[in-house]
């Protein structure tokens, strides 16, 4: 089936969401689409989706491997994977390990300081609102989340950032920050949270660990430049490149 017959289920700022090949399942097209500040900035990075879609295929299959339950079924092409069809918990969910971005703003620290433990916290997924803070009191209050449901976020979270702290670690890379999804999987009248959305340059502040570069969004919202090479950099540190095209500044040459 092409891309242009399927159903469209929803349509996000860098993803949309096609109906998948069977009942539970999903198509997640990666877009070259870049938006900050809520939208207020917008670009079109030529070959952006690809190279998340490949990073995000890799780290997702990590976790799988070691039991971090994600809705990953399998890459199907350049800018599409299969995923399961879950209920998207309406979250954020923020990890830091060093302070920067918001947190360096809300509490007028500097940038780059080692916060003394991993810090996470929750946002209303909600752009009208731009995604407000809110404490677990909201979550239970407000239904978004049950309170068991809480505690498993909680504890795939830190797993979560530990293994990736250990693999960025390994290829030169600080994980700062990132952000992560969550959603329920049905069966029958039971379901379980697992991890959904994408985990890619997009939704991670990563820093070389020697220089302090930013290899990441960062390089969009703070108009750094070279935002696809610094992508590509870290794809090519993961050693995921060989089996991509050339993704250069105007597009894709292969
Ligand atoms: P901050 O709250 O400092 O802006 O962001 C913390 C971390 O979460 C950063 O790694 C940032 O990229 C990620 N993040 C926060 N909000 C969003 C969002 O709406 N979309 C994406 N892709 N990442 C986000």
């Amino acid at each position: 089936m092409t891309t242009k017959s399927r159903k469209k289920i929803y349509e996000g700022k860098a993803k949309i969401l096609y109906e998948g090949p069977e009942p539970g399942t999903l198509v997640q097209y990666f877009k070259d689409d870049a938006t900050a500040f809520n939208a207020q900035k917008k670009a079109v990075l030529d070959g952006k989706g690809v190279i998340n879609n490949r990073i995000s295929e890799f780290v997702m299959t990590k976790l799988n491997n070691i039991g971090v339950q994600n809705h990953f079924i399998k890459r199907l092409n350049l800018r599409e994977q299969l995923i399961r069809e879950v209920e998207i918990i309406p979250l954020e969910v923020v990890c830091r390990n060093v302070v920067a971005g918001s947190m360096a703003k809300r509490f007028g620290l500097p940038e780059g300081q080692q916060l003394p433990r991993s810090i996470i916290e929750f946002y209303y997924k909600n752009d009208a609102l731009e995604d407000p803070m809110v404490t677990e009191e909201h979550v239970t209050a407000f239904n978004w989340a049950n309170t068991q449901e809480i505690d498993e976020i909680l504890a795939m979270t830190l797993r979560v950032n530990d293994f990736l702290s250990g693999m960025f670690a390994a290829v030169g890379i600080t994980l700062v920050d990132f952000k992560i999804e969550y959603g329920r999987l049905f069966e029958g009248e039971f379901s379980r949270v697992i991890l959904a959305d994408e985990i890619s340059p997009d939704s991670c502040r990563l820093w070389d660990s020697t220089t302090g570069d930013k290899l990441d969004k960062d390089r969009f919202r703070r108009d750094m430049g070279n935002v696809i090479e610094s992508y590509t950099e870290v794809a090519k540190r993961l050693g995921i490149m060989g089996d991509m095209p050339k993704v250069i500044e105007g597009g894709i040459t292969s």
